[in-house]
């Protein structure tokens, strides 16, 4: 498994301060998108891609109601390295 979010994260705590106001404290950086799966060699980091879902359907008196929803969909290769991921198995 690669190391490829704690580094980013790492140069992103380097970079980002220059863009600050001076006297800025508590910077936190933190990749966001990732899941934590359970795998072969224990628990892994795993990018995923939110989805967001939205569509009309009828209520009980027949009116169109907008509705939302959203899902997220696991990738299955480092979007930083393309190293391919190693089988989670699915937490249930
Ligand atoms: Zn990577």
């Amino acid at each position: 498994m690669c190391n490829c979010r704690v580094e980013t994260e790492a140069r992103l705590m380097k970079a980002i301060p220059e863009q600050l106001p001076d006297g800025h404290r508590n910077l936190r950086v933190s990749l966001t998108g990732y899941a934590l799966m359970m795998g072969e060699g224990g628990a892994q980091s795993r990018q995923v891609m939110p989805i967001a879902i939205t569509y009309e359907a009828p209520n009980r008196a027949g009116a169109m109601k907008d509705k939302k929803q959203s899902m997220s969909m696991m990738a299955n290769y480092c979007m930083f390295c393309g190293e391919k991921y190693e089988k989670t198995t699915d937490p249930q």
